[in-house]
């Protein structure tokens, strides 16, 4: 059996204590375990603090964007390899792995190519020179620059790849060394990732630890940051925990919104059906931006439903490494656990459109075997009452429809009753109704995808996170923001207040 180790201080450690096995959720068969914990984590701080803190002091922001391109070359070279360990450990079809996957590789070559834009300086300016005495000479400006710290990076089981590339690319570029904790469940490819990692990096700038935290928080001093995905139990407690700056990415219940002036079979109406039907079962759902409230007008109503179903009825749930198979399992027995009990709350606060509570007999796999539940569409008459709909998140392949008149601001409320989304997104060709939604909408999501016909043929989805823009949300996905090009820095970096001679103070901030 394989155990996997975790890179600390400088070298790979299998740690002690009792293992924890990965599993194939296709077959439920343990493919690799991991330590417990036996690991000197008090040793990788000092390593990080010492040595990654040092190797990345000497680099500009350019060649700090350099490792980037390196790391991202890495990950696209080994592409194939990455695919096969995301289909045994996650349950990712060939396609669901590519997103994790190239979804890494373009984030940390977004990064490399930032870096180099930033050039051979090791401030950023933030704002324009200011005077600040009686006359031009003397001059006041305001600087990033590192923090003097480690960055802890705590991510989800549905994005190994992305989630350990997106977090990594931002504070290489910023200069702050990484100790990052995959999650333990779908190590698999993270630990890949670090093996690949390591001799591409200068010493303590990357360090992994694979398996579960331990004492990892304990670690944490007051200028360090620690940046977390994962679930809103994890993050409460995270909170209470950690003094240091903290970034949390958590639960979404994202909306999409059809505007009134669109008709089902326009390109706007096409985008909006292949947006809602992908998002209900690329990744089996569990995608921290995936659409779980959808909101169309009384008078479609049922035409979208029947569009739905007609979608993801054709979509063949099974063995993710079969070419015939668009739809694996979930991730892990929890996982499972979790979406059938959400499923079964949900499906006493709404009606069956399609799927009923998830029952499903997979393709090519053994009867009883596997975390598999088939894709589900409810859908409520009442919008606003219906409680369970905007306050729960199923981490899984369902999705809830419910009609409304067509007002803007209706449709924003819809969006608001979620109390804080990763990303919502509105269907329009109706300029005016788009500006009343999303001035209204706006302060509840961390993106607004605004779907149109001009736009359908280029469009990645709102499910897609792009590194030039931020991901984050207020409210219940927990209030962070990263990505964002140089804005993903901020958070790695602290402002300064420079005064003094203005030539001298230009001269800091030139490349
Ligand atoms: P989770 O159970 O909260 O775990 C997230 C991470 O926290 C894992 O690495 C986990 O490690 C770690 N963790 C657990 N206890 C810890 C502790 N005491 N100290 C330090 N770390 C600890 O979440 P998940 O089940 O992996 O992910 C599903 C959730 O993530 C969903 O709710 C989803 O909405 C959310 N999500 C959000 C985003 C976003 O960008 N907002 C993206 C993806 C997912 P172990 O694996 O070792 O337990």
């Amino acid at each position: 059996m394989q155990l996997l180790a975790s890179y600390l201080a400088g070298s790979w450690s299998n740690g002690s204590g009792a293992k924890v096995p990965l599993v194939n959720p296709t077959t439920e068969e343990v493919i690799a375990e991991v330590a417990n914990g036996g690991h000197d984590l008090a040793a990788a701080f000092r390593f990080a603090r010492e040595a990654g803190w040092y190797e990345l002091g000497q680099m500009t922001f350019a060649q700090r964007g350099a490792l980037c391109g390196a790391l991202a070359k890495a990950v696209s070279a080994a592409r194939e390899e990455l695919i096969t360990l995301a289909i045994a450990n996650a349950g990712n079809t060939r396609s669901d792995a590519k997103f994790d996957i190239d979804g890494a590789a373009v984030t940390l070559s977004h990064y490399a190519e930032l870096g180099a834009k930033l050039g051979d300086a090791k401030l950023l300016g933030d704002g324009e020179p200011l005077q600040v005495g009686r006359t031009a000479r003397m001059g006041g400006q305001h600087v990033w620059t590192r923090r003097h710290g480690v960055a802890v990076h705590i991510n989800a089981f549905n994005f190994p790849a992305w989630g350990l590339g997106e977090k990594l690319a931002c504070a290489l570029v910023a200069g702050m060394p990484v100790i990052a904790k995959p999650a333990t469940a779908t190590a698999l490819v993270a630990h890949r990732l670090a093996q690949l990692f390591e001799p591409l990096l200068p010493k303590g700038v990357l360090q992994v630890l694979i398996g579960p935290a331990g004492p990892l928080l304990d670690e944490v001093r007051a200028n360090d940051v620690v940046a977390f995905t994962g679930g809103s139990a994890t993050a409460a407690m995270l909170r209470s925990k950690v003094s240091a700056r903290l970034n949390i990415e958590a639960d979404s219940l994202n909306a999409a919104v059809l505007g009134p002036d669109v008709e089902l079979a326009s390109e706007t109406g096409g985008l909006f059906v292949a947006d809602v039907a992908r998002d209900i079962t690329q990744k089996t759902g569990q995608k921290c931006t995936a659409i779980r409230r959808v909101l169309v007008p009384a008078g479609r109503f049922d035409e979208v439903c029947a569009a739905l179903k007609d979608r993801i009825a054709g979509i063949a749930v099974g063995d993710p490494s079969r070419d015939d198979v668009r739809m694996g399992p979930l991730a892990t027995a929890q996982q499972l656990a979790d979406v059938r009990a959400g499923i079964a709350r949900l499906a006493a606060a709404t009606d069956s459109v399609y799927g009923g509570t998830g029952e499903i007999a997979p393709v090519g796999v053994p009867a009883g075997k596997g975390y598999f539940v088939g894709p589900v569409l409810r859908s409520t008459s009442d919008p606003m009452g219906c409680a369970e709909l905007h306050s729960h998140e199923v981490f899984g392949p369902v999705a809830t429809v419910a009609p409304y008149e067509g007002d803007a601001a209706f449709a924003a409320d819809f969006v608001a009753r979620g109390e804080g989304c990763l990303v919502s997104s509105a269907y329009s060709d109706d300029r005016d109704w788009v500006a009343g939604f999303v001035t209204s909408a706006a302060p509840w999501a961390g993106r607004l995808y605004l779907g149109s016909a001009k736009m359908a043929a280029q469009s990645p989805g709102p499910g897609t996170v792009l590194p030039s823009l931020v991901h984050g949300g207020p409210g219940r996905a927990g209030g962070g923001e990263e990505l964002g090009g140089e804005r993903g820095l901020r958070f790695y970096m602290q402002r300064c207040a420079l005064e003094g001679d203005a030539s001298v103070l230009k001269s800091l901030t030139q490349s």
